[in-house]
């Protein structure tokens, strides 16, 4: 990953046939969720054959797996009724990601309560990495909206990392840099590689998606790269900088994402 030519640009798709997806696109990985993202009843594989098939097909056929964790995980919160099956959904979902030997499993910062102490949601944090078993890299991710959320700040994102330097297996704890949600977060994005690395000391992904929404609006609508608010220097600028696989979450399917990524290889060659 040492040159900008070869930062590998893969997108999120349907979980059926991810393989063929992949292929679609011409692109060397993917990211899928298992199952439902919005609900609690846990991973299910959708891939014909089921999870084996899908480590040996991807594998064959040299696709990169990547898994996205649902939406409602919420491990930072101070709600126990949360919280507890969030931290049983990550577990299900790192166990279900490795059997299929996924390079990494996303999950989204999560948040506390309006009226709480932030305090508790970091050391939520510290619980949840102590508590669950990983078995491959845990990339946390920052989010857009939210005034009480663990990752949409970057002083919050330092005191989530300060809380889970001293867990174990902090070394597998990573970070996605997620471009439409920085800029609606309200993150300068000339700085945010460099300000992100400074805490991190790392940036595992990418999520390069354009905005919908303007700076700071808490929003997350993602757009396609170069339809949105983001400027699109910057967006290619975070890209190259960062030298990490990326992710289009873009609207649209295969057609839509292979123009998505033409305009960022332009813009990064
Ligand atoms: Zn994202």
């Amino acid at each position: 990953m040492s040159t900008t030519g070869s930062i590998p640009i893969g997108a999120h798709v349907d979980q059926s046939d991810p393989i063929a997806e992949a292929r679609a696109r011409e692109m060397p990985h993917v990211q899928f969720f298992l199952g439902d993202p919005q609900g609690y009843q846990g991973p299910e594989f959708r891939y014909a054959g089921g999870a084996d098939a899908l480590r040996a097909d991807a594998e064959a056929a040299g696709v990169g797996l990547y898994v996205h964790a649902p939406y409602i995980v919420n491990v930072a919160t101070t709600n126990n009724r949360i919280r507890i099956p969030s931290r049983k959904l990550l577990q299900q979902h790192v166990d279900a990601a490795s059997s299929i030997g996924a390079r990494g499993l996303i999950v989204h910062g999560g948040h506390v309560n309006k009226d709480d102490d932030p305090e508790k949601g970091f050391d939520n944090w510290r619980k949840a990495i102590e508590a669950v078993d990983l078995k491959l890299p845990l990339l946390i991710e920052n989010t857009a909206g939210g005034d009480n959320a663990m990752t949409r700040h970057l002083d919050r994102i330092g005191r989530v990392w300060d809380a889970i330097a001293s867990a174990e297996q902090a070394d597998l704890v990573g970070f996605c840099l997620d471009t439409c949600h920085a800029h609606a977060g309200g993150n300068a994005l000339e700085t945010v590689v460099d300000d992100v690395r400074r805490i991190t000391g790392r940036i595992d992904l990418v999520h390069c998606n354009d905005s919908r929404d303007e700076f700071d609006s808490g929003a997350d609508r993602h757009a396609g790269l170069g339809a949105g608010k983001v400027d699109p220097d910057l967006l290619a600028a975070v890209v190259r900088d960062a030298a990490a696989p990326v992710i289009l979450e873009t609207p649209g399917g295969a057609a839509e994402h292979r123009a998505d990524a033409a305009w960022l290889r332009d813009r990064i060659a």
